[in-house]
């Protein structure tokens, strides 16, 4: 009697090791994403990585079998001001853990939440009250936190679109340090124009942070020396900057091989034909973002009932954001022709790349099973770190 409950007890224990010790699965599908291009491949997944990708493998002998839609990495948004009825500013970690969860049952499984211009000793405070971690401590699905983009108050009033202008100041040391100090941050968008910027742009790379121009009237000229100090993205190519692609940011940005170049496809912020057009002359270095919006612009409620569905609006009218996951951006990107392996690296790969990180944004030996199934009505099932995300 006391032998048997002690052997079953070791039996329990063992299964118990077991599955501590090694949870294996694997899914093939008939199309995934491999190295930028769609083709058929196996994927076998050992405690929460990618341990080997087989082309050669039926797909249907996998545990999990892929027959419709395209097996990708999980979606990176590198600009995304909230969710639902979360806005980052002034959300708490419970409220981010939140949104975090929403974000990955929509195919995201990574984010640098972002926050707008706000008194820099606001923004300080909202980084610390809502910083939930890079992972979930409870284990629990849910996208990756990569660090904050702040975007703004550095900005220029003359685009200052969605932004409140009452905010903006120099990006002198006094005012950066602060930010930066937070150990947080993973972008900072700031107008490369305004005085103290190069040596800013310089601070934000050796603290291992972005530096991305937006909201500004920067010159061609200004451009090259912002680049040489550092400058290594744009932010929202075509919003909150002069149009001309022959001039200043656009055509530094067409230019310039070493910048990321952050891009809003949704058919609101960008038409067609500025789709075709970046995708055409920047496409290997885009990376779509939603610039998606909670309930609330900094201070102000926004509309979502404007003149165009998924659009978010301030009470005049003007565009404030998307309220567009990624997953619905990519379906909008490919519905203007952008082809789907560009599309889908370019939620991916690339921003990783541009955020230094090789362990995400790609399906290859050694990176984390984070990973979602994208179909024709968006992201259909999604894994992060090999766990499922319940819809
Ligand atoms: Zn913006």
């Amino acid at each position: 009697m006391r032998a048997t409950s002690a052997k079953v007890a070791v039996q329990l224990q063992d299964a118990a090791n077991s599955e501590k010790v090694s949870k294996r699965f694997s899914i093939g599908a008939e199309r995934a994403l491999i190295n930028g291009e769609i083709t058929s491949a196996s994927i076998e997944i050992t405690d929460g990585f990618i341990t080997a990708v087989e082309s050669a493998l039926p797909v249907t002998a996998a545990d999990i079998h892929v027959p419709e839609g395209v097996l990708s990495p999980g979606f990176i948004d590198c600009q995304i001001n909230g969710i639902a009825d979360i806005n980052f500013v002034d959300a708490d970690k419970e409220q981010m853990e939140e949104a975090l969860a929403l974000l990955a049952s929509h195919g995201v499984t990574a984010c640098t939440p972002s926050m707008i211009s706000a008194p820099i000793g606001e923004l300080v405070a909202a980084i610390n009250t809502s910083d939930c971690g890079e992972a979930s401590s409870a284990n629990a699905p849910r996208a990756l936190h990569l660090g904050y983009h702040i975007e703004g108050p550095f900005l220029s009033d003359q685009f200052a679109r969605a932004h409140n202008a009452r905010y903006f100041h120099d990006p002198s040391r006094e005012n950066l340090q602060p930010i930066l100090e937070s150990g947080r941050v993973a972008i900072v968008t700031l107008a490369p124009e305004r005085p103290g910027a190069l040596e800013a742009i310089a601070s934000i790379r050796s603290a291992g942070a972005i530096a991305s121009v937006g909201h500004s009237a920067a010159t061609y000229d200004q451009m090259s020396e912002a680049i040489s100090a550092g400058l290594n993205m744009v932010t929202h190519l075509f919003n909150g900057m002069d149009k001309d692609v022959a001039n200043g940011i656009i055509r530094a940005a067409c230019e310039s091989e070493e910048l990321t170049v952050g891009f809003i496809a949704d058919g609101i912020h960008n038409d067609r034909e500025k789709v075709e057009w970046a995708f055409a002359h920047m496409g290997e270095r885009i990376a779509l973002v939603t610039d998606a919006l909670g309930s609330m612009l900094g201070d102000e409620p926004v509309r979502v009932t404007g003149q165009s569905p998924g659009g978010a609006y301030r009470n005049d009218g003007t565009l404030a954001g998307s309220t567009l996951t990624l997953d619905q951006v990519l379906l909008r990107a490919i519905s203007m022709g952008v082809p789907l392996a560009q599309a889908l690296t370019s939620a991916t790969r690339t921003p990783a790349r541009a955020l230094g990180r090789r362990d995400v944004g790609e399906i290859r030996v050694g990176a984390r099973a984070d990973l979602t199934i994208f179909g024709e009505g968006g992201s259909i099932r999604t894994w992060v770190g090999g766990v499922e995300v319940k819809k």
